[in-house]
């Protein structure tokens, strides 16, 4: 186990800005993470857990309590026929990898979704036509008390956009069993590249950000609502609405939390007022 105290969360998370948290802690086996959880829960100290950081935002003013996240322990995986059984830590483009070198195909869509499985199933993160919940067969999860292990199974995980029931159990993913089929690596490598490329057409991976800041409205899309709405491009200190793809708030370098906190809210009032669509992050703010 690792203690880091205090920890400055911009180096733990994707969009680089934000302030420290009391104390950060990375759990290396399963009786390690039950231990914290359950000193944490028996001395109802505040908590929260990680993954790879990429849909979490902590203010400047930082977090009161403890982070916890899991270390590489957790970002074990084997195959078992034509499933993957990974840890919650391993990241999406090492089980694209891993998937890849055992022939077997339904991953592509998410190779390139940036961050751990754990924090995909949590968000049921999806992208191309495809959401985790259409390969999760099952997630083995620990409760936030440490107390308990339990398997929960695809119909129980309560999978919506953005959506998955241990969002409202607070319990922690610790490993995740993938449904794939068999298929041929050339296909698989093909339609992973295929992916990566309009990733890196489409989208401003050379500066620090969280992925699409806002959740899709309804009949809309937050991006093209943002576009029209005449936002491309604009900035508050050091945080801009991306030029390449409005739906990402970008930090061009020196951007606080604050700045990016104005910019989510000229954003959300300006489309408010043009079209009465009200935003909602999809991005995990911490400390607001
Ligand atoms: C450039 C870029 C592109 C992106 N593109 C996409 C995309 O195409 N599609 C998409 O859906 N998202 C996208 N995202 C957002 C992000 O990658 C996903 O939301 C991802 O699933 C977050 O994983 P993480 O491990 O980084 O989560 P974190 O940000 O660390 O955590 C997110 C939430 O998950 C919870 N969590 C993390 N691990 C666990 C666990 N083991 N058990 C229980 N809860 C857990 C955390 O408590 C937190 O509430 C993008 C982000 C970036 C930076």
């Amino acid at each position: 186990m690792k203690i880091i105290e205090p920890a400055e969360m911009k180096d733990f998370t994707s969009f680089k800005v934000g302030g420290k948290a009391e104390k950060l802690v990375i759990c290396d086996c399963e009786e390690d993470l039950a231990t914290v959880l359950n000193i944490l829960a028996v001395e109802k100290r505040d908590f929260i857990l990680i993954g790879n950081g990429s849909n979490t935002l902590f203010t400047d003013e930082g977090y009161k309590g403890t982070v916890v996240k899991l270390g590489d322990f957790f970002a074990q995986m084997k195959c078992e026929g034509s499933k993957i059984i990974a840890g919650a830590s391993a990241l999406m483009s090492k089980v694209s990898g891993f998937a890849i070198e055992n022939r077997l195909t339904g991953f592509e869509f998410a190779s390139g979704i940036p961050g751990s499985l754990g924090g995909a199933i949590f968000m049921n993160a999806g992208a191309y036509g495809g959401q985790m919940e259409d390969i999760v067969e099952s997630v083995r999860v620990i409760s936030k008390d440490g107390e308990s292990f339990r398997t929960i199974y695809k119909d129980e995980l309560d999978f919506g956009y953005r959506h998955s029931v241990i969002q409202d159990t607070g319990e922690v993913a610790v490993e995740i069993t993938l449904g794939l089929e068999k298929g041929k690596r050339e296909e698989i490598e093909e339609r992973v590249a295929e992916l990566t490329e309009k990733r890196n057409s489409k989208q401003p991976l050379a500066y620090p950000s969280c992925g699409s800041f806002f959740k899709r409205p309804e009949g809309y899309f937050a991006g093209k609502l943002i576009e029209d709405a005449g936002l491309r491009g604009v900035s508050v200190g050091g945080a801009q609405v991306s030029e390449k793809h409005c739906g990402f708030l970008i930090n061009k370098g020196d951007a606080t939390a604050k700045d990016v906190l104005a910019l989510k809210k000229l954003v959300q009032d300006t489309v408010y007022e043009k079209f009465g669509v009200r935003l909602e992050p999809e991005v995990r703010i911490i400390g607001e």
